[in-house]
């Protein structure tokens, strides 16, 4: 069972940013900037490009509407969006505030608060639609 799946099971916690029957939205907890945010799956894949056509689609319309919240809440000059999962074998989207090109070269990182990820989660959520 991958990290993920145990975050979604809320077996282990996670800053959590909004969720459907298929989709869950939650803070990365190492984040490249404020509001990095994963979109995953519910159910466990390893690569984005094994998922069906329809899950694949799915996913990027939760994402859409993921990103819609992180530019509402969070000041950046536009969303980036990469899919690695080097890391994590369950495919997930990351959703990057951006303001410069290292925002998205996951090298520079970002130490928050327990508070600061809490008022990030509530403030992204609260604009998700
Ligand atoms: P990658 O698989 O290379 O796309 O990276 C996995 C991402 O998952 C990294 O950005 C990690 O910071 C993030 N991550 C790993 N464990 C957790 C966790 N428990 N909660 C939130 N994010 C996590």
């Amino acid at each position: 069972m991958s990290i993920f799946t145990k975050i979604i099971n809320g077996e282990i916690p996670s800053y959590k940013i909004a969720e459907d029957d298929t989709y869950f939205a939650f803070l990365d907890i190492n984040p490249n900037a404020k509001g990095h945010t994963l979109v995953v799956p519910k159910r466990e894949e390893n690569k984005l490009f094994d998922l069906s056509k329809d899950e694949y689609l799915g996913l990027m319309d939760f994402s859409y509407r993921v990103a819609k919240a992180i530019e509402k809440t969070i000041p950046c000059k536009r969303v980036g969006m990469s899919v690695i999962g080097l890391e994590v074998p369950h495919v997930h989207v990351h959703l990057i505030p951006l303001n410069a090109m290292a925002d998205i070269q996951f090298s520079k990182k970002e130490q928050l608060t327990n508070e600061e990820f809490v008022a990030l989660a509530e403030g992204i959520s609260g604009n998700f639609k």
